[in-house]
């Protein structure tokens, strides 16, 4: 296979499956409804093909418009290796100025994990090595779209799947109301004990006051994060809520861009950050905001929940970093952007690591007549 690493065409494809009414998973931004995902495709002049995942923002059908029409015109013809440059274009280019904020990094961040996936298969190198890491085990929460509002003892009756399936942390679903989110956290503390690692996800769904009142028995349980209490811009409410508890406040999976998690890291009431590859502008956004959070000697756990995709770049990374943060595990029961998408979904161990795949760049392939198959739903996944 010829070396010519010139991207010759790029295809984002915006693809939904429905999820059956009787599981619907409830939490603080609704009740989810479908799974919406975008899929990048990176062509180049010698053959290679990479593949990376857009966050789909909800709307995915205008993130692969954004791919395949302008970030497409400044990307054809630039060589596929070069990814600092081709991230230097697209921003200064479409991202900086007038050109649609988070929707622009939620689509580069597709074309940049497709880049690096083609320098891992030109090269032969999974990518946890070309980025400097060895392969080494990283430890896995059960997350996505899990654990969400329900009774308390069907809440614990499903971590106890999660736990038997090897994981040793689980990351509740909070933002119901407080009084419900503090019978759900310590149903689950009771039941297992004070071995296991209980993580809580508000999901923007608290008021100051609900903060109040929940972090003082978050620290009680000793609840490891309360991730997103508020929206990721209402730095005021973060500001208030810091001295409501010892609890740490966790962010991050709606913050763009290492210009964005330098202004959390700045403001210091967000100790526990949370960088989505894909949304955050990809892997090599993603490494500079950890390497900035390794000088403030900040843990990086990144945020994950759609395909395989972005799963499997998410432990390339995390075996990448000198103190890796928990990878977001998946355990949402119906998820066919993990299980059938892509050849090789992540493992977790009787130990709840997880390990970074072997073969070149990603150490997977795309299932393409699946996309084809599962074209978008438009409309809101959450309701
Ligand atoms: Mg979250």
């Amino acid at each position: 296979m010829s070396q010519d690493l010139k991207i010759t065409d790029l295809t984002a494809y915006a693809t939904s499956f429905p999820l059956p009414k009787d599981g619907n998973v409830r939490l603080g931004i609704g009740r989810a409804v479908k799974k919406d995902a975008v899929v990048v495709k990176v062509t180049t002049a010698g053959g290679l093909v990479g593949w990376g995942e857009s966050h789909h923002a909800r709307a995915p059908s205008t993130i692969a418009k954004l791919v395949e029409t302008t970030l497409k015109m400044l990307v054809v013809g630039e060589d596929a290796s070069d990814v600092q440059g081709i991230w230097k274009k697209i921003y200064t280019k479409q991202l900086a100025s007038h050109g649609l904020g988070a929707g622009t990094a939620m689509a580069m961040s597709g074309i940049d994990m497709a880049l690096w996936d083609i320098r891992g298969k030109a090269t032969g190198w999974p990518l946890y090595k070309l980025l400097g890491g060895r392969s080494k085990p990283v430890a896995a929460y059960a997350g996505g779209i899990s654990l969400g509002f329900q009774d308390p003892a069907e809440l614990v009756e499903e971590a106890r799947v999660h736990l038997a399936a090897g994981y040793k942390a689980v990351k509740l679903r909070l933002g119901d109301n407080p009084g419900n989110d503090i019978a759900r956290v310590a149903a689950i503390r009771k039941a297992f004990g004070p071995e296991l690692a209980i993580l809580t996800d508000a999901n923007i769904g608290y008021s100051v006051a609900d903060a109040r009142e929940v972090m003082p028995a978050l620290d009680e349980h000793r609840v490891a994060w309360l991730e997103e209490p508020f929206p990721a811009h209402d730095y005021r409410s973060y500001r208030e809520a810091k001295a409501f508890g010892r609890v740490p406040l966790a962010a991050g999976e709606n913050h763009y861009t290492r210009f964005e998690f330098s202004r959390l890291i700045d403001e210091g009431m967000v100790t526990i950050l949370q960088p989505d590859l894909s949304k955050t502008g990809g892997v090599t956004e993603f490494m500079k905001i950890a390497a900035m959070a390794s000088a403030h000697k900040l843990p990086v756990h990144p945020h994950t929940s759609m395909t395989g995709l972005n799963m499997a770049a998410s432990i390339h990374v995390l075996a990448a970093l000198d103190d890796p943060g928990y990878f977001e595990g998946d355990v949402s029961r119906n998820n066919l952007f993990r299980d059938v998408m892509v050849s090789t979904p992540y493992r977790v161990d009787a130990q709840g690591f997880v390990h970074p795949l072997e073969g070149p760049g990603l150490g997977l392939e795309v299932d393409e007549d699946f996309l084809i198959k599962h074209p978008v739903i438009e409309g809101p996944s959450y309701v």
